[in-house]
């Protein structure tokens, strides 16, 4: 038995020889020699394991050695971040990308990228700028406010604001906005993080204006509210409208914080969805300091954005933690150029991928998915295809308990089963991911778009 193995091993190519076939010489047209020899190398290797664990009887061909290779390129090629289609209908799928951008302001990422910029150069004096410069107009323009900052996410807002405002003191917040956001991030954790010291008042379903007056001491740094974004206390409730929490704070000389969670600058009445204020109107409601995602419901890239009175943020730019939680500039050129998109709420509508969602009527829906069961139809598969009408999520933590009338295409297949046809999707040349409905695979039209069709025929067919 042990003579055999060696008998095999001695008779495997030398490296020489497979280096020296056709594919090889073609590759080194895209890849140093020493890069091909290595990945021969490997391959030979990963042989000689398998035949000393007896995983291989046999002494592979210089061609099927070759192929190996090639297939090994074409692994090592694949990068490991790459493009999928969402088809489980969650607009704001945390897991997949959230916000997606449009082409065009995807355009403008790539060519500032790419290119030299003015960053943190003032054209018109030809010296140093700031990089926070290029949203202070724009972002003043849309909320009304003092004066604005730009982190690297919502997180590090909320972090910069409290270490800088209520190091060494206590932030008073109701025990019902005392939440947990996901991946870990938690506001009471957050608050200990910064130095600060949590007043916690009120309850969990009911928080009066007195908690927050009783609770007011010497030590006291801020007044902090909490957008319970990702659930909702329903029933015997009560909150202190964010007005009276303003001049409760006011009146004793405090800031008051609102971290918004998601934030907007539309009115989401506009989509069929409850209300919700805007970043303008939380400003106008007395907020001092108010933090939002660039990468929820706003629909632009991940960014942590502050906006408020000048003197709290003049604190917060000279803060060191600042250079920390910096955003670079493909952040910027993305988020600049969405925010433009919404200097007219019409064309932010119809331009920012996540409103186009949210806005898609079911009738649409059903059209779109009419569309793509008869591409899939015309492809002759063994798979039986349908139209059904289905709920989607706003996900990213925004409204919990609301879903949207839309429409999926149902997929079933006698060759194997629902779970098995989700996973072949999901391992596509290009990965779709799918929602189990009823036993079945669905994919939700909403949150893909007519281009992916063929994408989407394509796939599938590779699949039988
Ligand atoms: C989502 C959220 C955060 C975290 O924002 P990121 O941009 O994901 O860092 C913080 N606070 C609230 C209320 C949120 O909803």
């Amino acid at each position: 038995m042990k003579n055999e193995k060696q008998l095999i091993l001695s008779r495997l190519p030398k490296v020489d020889v497979i280096l020296g076939r056709p594919s090889m010489k073609r590759w080194e047209q895209t890849y140093s020699r020493t890069l091909i020899k290595q990945a021969v190398q490997e391959v030979l290797a990963a042989i000689r394991q398998d035949v000393l664990s007896g995983t291989c009887q046999n002494v592979p061909s210089e061609a099927e050695i070759e192929e190996a290779v090639v297939q090994y390129f074409q692994d090592h090629q694949q990068l490991h971040l790459r493009p999928v289609i969402n088809g489980a209908g969650t607009i704001l799928h945390t897991n997949l990308g959230r916000a997606v951008l449009s082409k065009r302001i995807s355009q403008h990422v790539a060519a500032i990228a790419s290119s030299y910029s003015n960053l943190e150069y003032d054209l018109d004096g030809g010296h140093r700028g700031s990089r926070y410069r290029h949203l202070q107009t724009i972002l003043k323009k849309l909320t009304g406010a003092e004066d604005v900052l730009v982190v690297n996410n919502n997180a590090a807002a909320v972090l910069l604001a409290l270490t800088t405002l209520i190091k060494g003191k206590e932030v008073i917040i109701s025990r019902g906005e005392l939440v947990e956001i996901g991946g870990f991030f938690r506001i009471p954790e957050v608050i200990e993080l910064s130095g600060g010291m949590i007043r916690e008042v009120g309850t969990t379903n009911k928080t009066h204006m007195e908690d927050y007056r009783q609770a007011i001491n010497e030590n006291t740094g801020a007044i902090m509210k909490v957008h319970t974004s990702n659930y909702r206390v329903i029933g015997f409730t009560e909150t202190v409208p964010e007005e009276k929490m303003a001049a409760l704070a006011h009146e004793q000389g405090l800031p008051f914080i609102n971290d918004l969670g998601s934030g907007l600058f539309i009115d989401m009445r506009r989509f069929g969805l409850p209300y919700e204020p805007t970043v303008g109107e939380a400003l106008r409601q007395g907020c001092d300091v108010v933090t939002f995602s660039g990468d929820k419901l706003l629909g632009g890239p991940q960014a942590g954005i502050i906006v408020g009175k000048t003197c709290y943020i003049e604190q917060m730019k000279k803060n060191q933690l600042l250079r920390a939680l910096r955003v670079d500039k493909m952040t910027l050129a993305a988020l600049e150029a969405t925010l433009h998109l919404y200097l007219d709420e019409d064309i932010a509508v119809r331009d920012i991928p996540v409103l186009q969602m949210l806005s898609q009527s079911q009738r649409v829906c059903m059209n779109k998915a009419d569309t793509l069961c008869q591409e899939l139809e015309k492809c002759n598969l063994p798979v039986e295809v349908a139209v059904e009408p289905c709920r989607d999520m706003v996900g990213g933590g925004s409204y919990p308990e609301y879903t949207l009338p839309g429409y999926v295409v149902t997929m079933e297949t006698d060759q194997c089963t629902t779970a098995e046809l989700e996973r072949r999707l999901r391992h596509g040349e290009i990965p779709i991911i799918s929602r189990i409905q009823k036993d079945k695979v669905c994919l939700s039209v909403r949150t893909i778009t007519e281009d992916d069709f063929s994408t989407i025929c394509n796939v599938v067919r590779d699949l039988f």
